[in-house]
């Protein structure tokens, strides 16, 4: 069914046809979040973004080591010239807690909502502080082969080294070396740096650091960077198949990367590199500063997108909806969250799944030739495998399925006729729009979520009743019965929200 896979490399920033290293086997490295506070819907679009190209490989039958590591240490706060502290270590300060505590409880909240928004679990998740060993011995080779240098128990790699390597570094993200060789800013008194562009990759620890551990340099702890390189090279091998994260990471992270693998062993990580877009809201990049003309902070997260409690929507969205939302932009574009691209999705994603009741319903009268109705579900059908195969084009995917809705909801209302197609085509499209929208973009039908089926379609009939006798409640000026509704459903943990369109429930 499907055509041959091509995916978007950001190291030669160009679509290549895809070839993986072993024949039927594929492995793949995404950089996992650094566990110090609440995940945020950003994140969440990068990982769901990745679970549906992780779900289309399984889908094309590879067999694939999904690598997903949590940053548990390094990742500093700035940077270390400045004495930047670990983000895991100040929160642990903040909180009067040990550090793994913080990381024990953001750990937990991220599984949580990855298994909210429906994502597979990667096959291996393995944290930095679990890896000491092997980050020590990555420093200790590439010290050996000349990439890097100790200064006052920190060691530094030698970016100024391998650039001059035929550009060796700087491939990824464009930097070249001439740029790298006029940034001015002389640390020397302040940093123990030969060139400001060198990074560390040990770090002595300050007494006052409580994260630390013995190394052949100094008691410390591994740079931020060293993690990815140590655990890929491990679980994946020196070269691997893909390699992803947000493209906020492509530097200094990424770069760096490759930069400690070509030190450590000569040899190029991943071949094909994958890098997601980034999460707007209203247009403007998600951020929790607040904004002092309004007063309200242009970020939002995950749990009060779900209830509506946030000022930036008028009422509560369903994960599916919401993961609905995020598929109908390609990874590798921004994506603008507002209230009514959201309200819209949900429309969309609750069309998608009632089509897909009435075709799975869907009886097949026992004669039908293959009419010009039938082409065209079969030609549907192979341009949203076309569409995922060129570089996992989940939207456009998704609005072939969407053209699929229409002869779907043709055939039931009888505007199109059955003897235009044959019982195997009936038949293919119900396996097909299953595969499409539970197995490869991993939605779930709300409705059959909420336990049992129709359970959730009754409790929705009820709440629809409850709203419009609150409503002509409040429109008698009845504020007794209009009140005792909201403190009965307060006690049920059902929540209500008045917008323009009228009124929304939830549960907590
Ligand atoms: P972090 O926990 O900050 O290391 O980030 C974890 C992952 O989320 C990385 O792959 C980031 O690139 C990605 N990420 C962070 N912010 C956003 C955003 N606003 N939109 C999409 N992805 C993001
Ligand atoms: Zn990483």
């Amino acid at each position: 069914m499907s055509a041959q896979l091509t995916v978007h490399n950001s190291l030669t920033r160009q679509k290549e046809v895809f070839n993986p290293i072993n024949e039927g086997r594929i492995g793949m490295y995404v950089c996992g979040p650094t566990v110090y506070s609440d995940v945020h819907l950003g994140n969440c679009r990068t990982f769901v973004s990745f679970d549906v190209i992780y779900r289309y490989l399984l889908h094309l039958g590879y067999k694939v080591r999904y690598v997903r590591n949590i940053t548990d240490v390094g990742h500093l706060e700035g940077d270390v010239d400045t004495g930047a502290e670990d983000k895991i270590a100040k929160k642990a300060r903040i909180e009067q807690i040990e550090p793994m505590e913080v990381v024990q409880k953001y750990m937990n909240g991220f599984h949580d909502m990855m298994t909210v928004f429906n994502t597979l679990k990667p096959s291996i998740e393995p944290r930095a502080t679990g890896h000491i060993v092997e980050q020590i011995e990555m420093v200790q080779q590439i010290i050996d082969n000349g990439y890097a240098y100790e200064k006052n128990g920190s060691v530094y790699f030698d970016t100024i080294k391998l650039a001059k390597e035929d550009g060796r570094y700087g491939k990824l993200s464009g930097r070249i070396i001439e740029d790298l060789l006029v940034e001015t800013r002389d640390l020397k008194n302040q940093s123990e740096k030969n060139h400001p562009s060198d990074f560390a990759i040990w770090i002595k620890a300050a007494p006052e650091h409580i994260m630390r551990w013995n190394s052949p340099w100094s008691v410390g702890f591994p740079g931020w960077h060293l993690e990815c390189s140590a655990m890929s090279t491990k679980y994946l091998g020196t070269n691997f198949d893909i390699h992803g994260g947000g493209n906020d990471l492509k530097f200094p992270h990424h770069e760096n990367e490759i930069a400690q693998n070509y030190g450590s062993c000569d040899c190029e990580p991943a071949n094909y590199w994958l890098h997601t877009n980034m999460l707007l809201m209203n247009g403007k990049k998600m951020s929790k500063s607040v904004d002092p003309e309004t007063g309200i902070s242009n970020s939002i997260a995950p749990g009060e997108l779900f209830t509506g409690d946030n000022p930036n929507i008028s009422k509560g969205y369903s994960p599916m909806a919401v993961r609905f939302f995020m598929l109908q932009s390609h990874y590798r574009s921004t994506l603008d969250l507002t209230d009514v691209a959201l309200t819209a999705a949900e429309k969309g994603y609750r069309r998608l799944m009632d089509a897909n009741k009435i075709l799975q319903d869907l009886s097949h009268p026992g004669k039908g030739s293959a009419g010009e109705l039938d082409k065209e579900i079969q030609e549907l059908i192979q341009l949203a495998y076309t569409d995922m195969s060129d570089d996992f084009n989940a939207p456009k995917a998704l609005a072939r399925l969407f053209e699929l809705v229409t002869k779907i909801n043709g055939l039931k209302a009888e505007h199109l006729a059955f003897d235009q197609i044959t019982p195997e085509t009936l038949v293919t499209l119900k396996a097909t729009f299953t595969t499409f929208i539970f197995d490869i973009f991993g939605l779930l039908d709300d409705a059959l979520a909420g336990g049992g089926d129709g359970e959730y379609e009754t409790l929705d009939g009820l709440m629809q009743m409850v709203i419009k006798i609150r409503q002509s409640a409040r429109q008698n000026k009845d504020w007794g019965t209009a009140d005792t509704i909201r403190d009965t459903l307060k006690a049920l943990k059902i929540q209500l929200k008045d917008g323009k369109d009228g009124t929304a429930w939830s549960k907590e």
